[in-house]
């Protein structure tokens, strides 16, 4: 008995789906770059927060020029002090 051909089985059709679908995620991540979520780190919580959620007390540079955030984690309400990394 004769089985027609699978059209979602051509391998050229797959690639070129897998292709347009990197090509709009690299625009995503583009336009992501562009405006950077910047996250702290509480060690209490050993997790990351983003700052727009954080209380933030004092900001300084350490040795290195690197922004130093002193914030109020808004989860488990201790100081912390942490590097301020975008993402
Ligand atoms: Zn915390």
């Amino acid at each position: 008995m004769f089985i027609p051909p699978d059209p979602s089985n051509y391998p050229e059709e797959s690639a070129l789906n897998r292709q347009m679908m990197h090509e709009d995620r690299e625009d995503f991540l583009d336009r992501f770059r562009e405006a950077p979520t910047i996250f702290v780190m509480c060690l209490q919580c050993d997790d990351w927060k983003r700052e727009s959620t954080v209380q933030i007390e004092d900001i300084c540079e350490d040795v290195s020029g690197r922004d130093v955030l002193t914030f109020i984690c808004p989860t488990c309400k201790t100081k912390q002090e942490g590097l301020r990394v975008a993402r």
